[in-house]
């Protein structure tokens, strides 16, 4: 019997999913998927890997709902394109459909994919569903890519219709008629995280509810102040895994905060750019800071890893971070500020480090973020403008109510002195960086 694959990458969800909804209305029995590739898997850092866990439950709960749907999830270990090569063989596929995904290596991918699956004559169709606009969707007046993030946000909004946010009608279709059951021979086991040589790590679990309308409508006073469990909305982590849809979390944003609709939009924002220029994945956009003389001192990048720069918002975030794999906005921003232009260390060790720590962890977002902060990117701060740490501190934690949950030591003789002056630092930093600017201009 000829079916369809549809294959689960960033969007571990049934509800409101584009690409299923599209396979799910195809008119040939789904049997839906997902591939542990290998390839990325090789590159954690650690054996026990929070998100992977939080992978693995989210891959094991669709299989649940696919089986009490009526039909058969299959999971697999592997390279994408030699697993899914392995299943058109193994079955008779006609078609695989999926969703769009726009990081550099995710492109690479898919064409391979898109070429071994033409060879074998199956189709292979491709969603957006993951941001609302992306690639060219919005561009300039004049037909180049928006890099103010005011104009870009303006556009947006005038053509963001309640039509756009609707939601896709796979969880209706989502039945016994539309899915294929596979004999559980068949289908093989699904691997479990021992299969793959990790350990489950569950750091912290973001639940897949959307936040609390009253979360959303207090965002815009409660999100600078990082003492507050839930001045965020903490849904970066769903959002990461499309364990919820960015329809159902801008609809509310719509609805009720324009500030947290702004947020969001970001994130598509540096979707975009990243599509356009993949480079800046690994290198400055702009041409004059690729020859920043950084210092990279890896003693004082250890001390900023740990906690131990002697700056007390630097030192409870950085330890925030590693406990949780979570950081608020407001200090990711003061920790990679002062790893770039204080101790002037090149962003893409911050950028790397982040990487490794984040649950959220998100290419185009953090690579987005981190050249924003260091005066790099498409977007950016000015490259001049250095943030005093100790007044970030007076302004999001007066009463050290933060600082103290991560740092308890603070204003004991265990706490070290500051790692750098910061008049000196930022003297340094901004001078080092118009030299770099004068010579490569
Ligand atoms: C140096 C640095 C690195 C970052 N790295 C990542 C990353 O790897 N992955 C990631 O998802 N976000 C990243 N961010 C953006 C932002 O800090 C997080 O999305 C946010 O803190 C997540 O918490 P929340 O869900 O409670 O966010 P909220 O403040 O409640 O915002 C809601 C959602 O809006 C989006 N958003 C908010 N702020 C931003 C922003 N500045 N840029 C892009 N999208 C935003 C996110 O999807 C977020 O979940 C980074 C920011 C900085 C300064």
């Amino acid at each position: 019997m000829k079916i369809c694959l549809f294959w689960h990458r960033r969007d571990l969800r049934i509800h409101d999913n584009a690409g299923l909804a599209a396979a799910l209305a195809s008119g040939l029995p789904v049997v839906p998927l997902f591939i542990y590739d290998q390839d990325i898997l090789d590159y954690l850092p650690s054996k026990a890997d929070a998100r992977l866990t939080y992978i693995f439950d989210a891959v094991e709960r669709l299989a649940e709902q696919t089986a009490a749907a009526g039909g058969t999830f299959l999971a697999r270990y592997g390279q994408p394109r030699a697993v899914l090569e392995q299943l058109v063989q193994e079955f008779e596929v006609a078609a695989v459909h999926t969703n769009e995904d726009y990081e550099p290596y995710a492109r690479e991918r898919d064409t391979a994919v898109g070429e071994m699956l033409a060879a074998h004559g199956v189709d292979f169709f491709l969603y957006k569903d993951q941001v609302i606009f992306a690639k060219d969707d919005i561009m300039t007046k004049s037909g180049t890519v928006p890099k103010v993030f005011g104009a870009y946000h303006k556009s947006y909004l005038a053509r963001l219709t309640d039509e756009l946010l609707l939601p896709y009608p796979s969880a209706d279709g989502f039945k016994a008629d539309n899915l294929h059951r596979i004999s559980a021979a068949q289908a093989g086991p699904r691997p479990t995280l021992a299969d793959m040589g990790f350990e489950r790590l569950a750091q912290y679990v973001p639940t897949a509810d959307l936040p609390a309308d009253a979360v959303v409508r207090n965002y815009h006073h409660t999100r600078n102040t990082p003492a507050l469990q839930n001045g965020t909305t903490r849904i970066s982590v769903q959002l990461r895994f499309g364990t919820l849809s960015v329809r159902q979390v801008m609809r509310q944003a719509k609805a009720l905060n324009p500030k947290l609709l702004a947020e969001i939009i970001w994130r598509d924002f540096f979707m975009m750019l990243l599509w356009h220029y993949p480079n800046t994945a690994t290198e400055a956009y702009d041409p004059k800071m690729r020859h920043v003389p950084y210092r990279n001192q890896e003693d004082e990048f250890r001390a900023w890893c740990e906690g131990r720069t002697g700056y007390p918002l630097v030192d409870a975030g950085m330890r925030e971070l590693n406990a949780t794999g979570y950081l608020p906005n407001r200090v990711r921003m003061t920790v990679a500020g002062f790893l770039v232009k204080h101790l002037f260390i090149d962003w893409r060790w911050g950028e790397k480090y982040f990487a490794d720590k984040l649950l959220d962890y998100e290419l185009a977002n953090n690579v987005g973020n981190w050249q924003w902060m260091a005066g790099t990117g498409a977007v950016a701060a000015p490259w001049f403008r250095v943030y005093s740490p100790e007044s970030q501190l007076a302004q999001v934690d007066p009463e050290l109510k933060y600082v103290k949950r991560w740092v308890p030591e603070v204003g004991t003789n265990r706490y070290p002195a500051p790692i750098v002056d910061h008049k000196f630092a930022r003297d340094r930093a901004v001078a080092a960086i118009r030299a770099a600017r004068i010579a490569a201009s």
